[in-house]
């Protein structure tokens, strides 16, 4: 199942034309933000796969009317922007008022090819959302929001997209003073578990049925005819969520703010702040530094999804089709019960991927079980592992990674079960590796590369954010000249601390 933007509906307006459905709901869903100032504002990178697909040439973000309607709030032809209201379960305990503190959808544009994209600033100033805060975001989060949207969108995992990154002379108040930018972000809808949230704890049940009724146009319109609409939204966002957190196992990537405000309706990673890609396995991972507890561990976020799921559902079932209360909960019951197996299946159909195994058979589990073991007991490093699984049937390579474990007998024993399962593929070594490399990423980016561009661009210099740009738009290519990024993380690495704070 893809997640990509609806097709041009029959009675669509011209090509490249903003539509703005969303600013066209009641004025209850959203307000109009104020511009705001954005001092000495530039932009220092943009994506050339979304400004392609958005029918715009990168050198249009670079002067107005399209630098200063992302930037400065000034008014661009056809947009109408908003702050949406939502709500949230943060850290587990419900907040019935958030909202686009600091994020402004210009608007919605129709695309030449006939696709429809959201279009979001984040960092550009406060609104009446922002709940005293400074409605900014700092250089730091927002390089990494930039890398990571166009690196999770080249490893095919669904994701908000990122169109351009804007640097200013703004400064902004962090632990320390830190350089204010803007992220322009893309995606077919912004609409958050949260928005539902929103409307239902705070009793607003008219409002509520217009959201379903506006998600179900906008991003679900194939459900509108099913025998009951709600359940089969519910349904499709249970399917596409299992699907992005098996994806985001799979590649060893940690979120870290797994709010609820924080869970897209089309299963798209959304706000990017804390996350990582694990170094070295370790199953309870935690990256968020503020996350003491790690609720949001990378082992926990299959369940974190399951329960913000069912939060999701506490907000929909008093609008199914069924006659009874009593049925309708029921009914959701089932559905949320078929979230684990299917994230369950996913990631088991990765994991074979991941190992080189094509069909199924009913030892899988536990000889995956076995490695992850194995390697969280060695601390292997994630990425590499799995890249470089092929080469380990040559001697001289095997011999060399086994005087770097610590227990080479379980290692054995593993290897010995892995040859025997892999023995079955009659398939050529060359074919599967081949195979093998095509869903084992060379290149993720780690907090230490991000690092490394962070300081740079801080300096002044945003050519690290380029450079990266390219290699991960290229994940599973070997690009043997860009052999250093994908080494281990240096020393320095480990004192890297994530946090809220962006
Ligand atoms: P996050 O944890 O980044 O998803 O943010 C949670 C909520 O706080 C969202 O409603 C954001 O819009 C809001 N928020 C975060 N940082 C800021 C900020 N600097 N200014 C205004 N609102 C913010
Ligand atoms: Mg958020």
């Amino acid at each position: 199942m893809s997640v990509s933007p609806q097709t041009k509906p029959t009675s669509s307006p011209g090509e490249g034309e903003w539509v703005n459905r969303f600013a066209r709901l009641p004025e209850a869903f959203f307000e109009r933000p104020a511009p705001a100032p954005f001092p000495g504002a530039h932009c220092l990178a943009t994506s050339p796969t979304m400004t392609a697909r958005l029918g715009l040439s990168p050198e249009a973000f670079h002067a107005d009317p399209w630098l200063g309607a992302c930037t400065r709030g000034s008014a661009l032809a056809g947009t109408d922007p908003v702050a949406s209201v939502y709500a949230g379960h943060q850290f587990g305990v419900l907040v019935p008022q958030l909202g686009d503190g600091r994020a402004k959808l210009l608007g919605e544009l129709c695309t030449p090819a006939g696709e429809h994209w959201e279009l979001q600033v984040k960092g550009a100033g406060p609104t009446r959302f922002s709940r005293g805060a400074d409605g900014r975001a700092v250089l730091r989060s927002s390089i990494r929001e930039y890398l990571v949207s166009e690196a999770m969108a080249a490893l095919g995992i669904p994701t908000t997209r990122a169109v351009a990154l804007f640097g200013s002379s703004l400064r902004v108040m962090r632990e320390r003073i830190e350089p204010g930018a803007i992220v322009l972000r893309a995606a077919p809808s912004f609409l958050r578990f949260g928005h539902f949230e929103y409307f239902h704890y705070n009793g607003y049940s008219g409002r509520l049925a217009e959201l379903l009724d506006y998600a179900l146009g906008h991003d679900y319109p194939e459900l509108r005819e099913a025998e009951d609409p709600v359940a089969a939204l519910l349904e499709a966002v249970i399917a596409r969520t299992a699907r992005m957190i098996a994806d985001w196992q799979a590649v060893g990537f940690c979120h870290g703010v797994m709010n609820t405000d924080n869970m897209s309706l089309l299963g798209l990673t959304i706000d990017y702040g804390p996350f990582a890609f694990m170094d070295a396995y370790d199953p309870g991972y935690i990256c968020n530094h503020t996350d003491q507890g790690g609720r949001y561990a990378f082992d926990q976020q299959p369940q974190i999804a399951q329960w913000n799921l069912i939060r999701l559902a506490e907000t929909l079932v008093c609008s199914f089709a069924d006659p009874t209360r009593e049925a309708a909960i029921e009914r959701a019951q089932d559905l949320l019960q078929q979230f684990l197996p299917q994230y369950e299946q996913a990631w088991m159909a990765h994991m074979r991927a991941k190992l080189g195994l094509r069909d199924t058979q009913p030892d899988d589990r536990a000889l995956i079980d076995e490695l992850l073991a194995r390697m969280a007991a060695e601390g292997v490093d994630y990425t590499r592992f799995f890249r470089q699984l092929p080469e380990l049937d040559d001697p001289a390579t095997h011999a060399m990674l086994e005087a770097e474990l610590e227990e080479v007998e379980a290692w054995r024993a593993w290897w010995t079960r892995y040859q025997a399962r892999r023995a079955q593929d009659t398939r050529s070594a060359e074919t599967r590796e081949a195979a093998m490399h095509a869903v084992n990423p060379k290149f993720v980016l780690r907090n230490h590369l991000a690092q490394e561009a962070i300081d740079q661009a801080e300096a002044g210099d945003a050519s690290g954010v380029l450079k990266l740009q390219e290699i991960l738009a290229r994940p599973f290519d070997e690009q043997p000249e860009h052999e250093r990024y994908a080494g281990l993380p240096p020393a320095w690495a480990s004192g890297i601390q994530l946090s809220c704070s962006s």
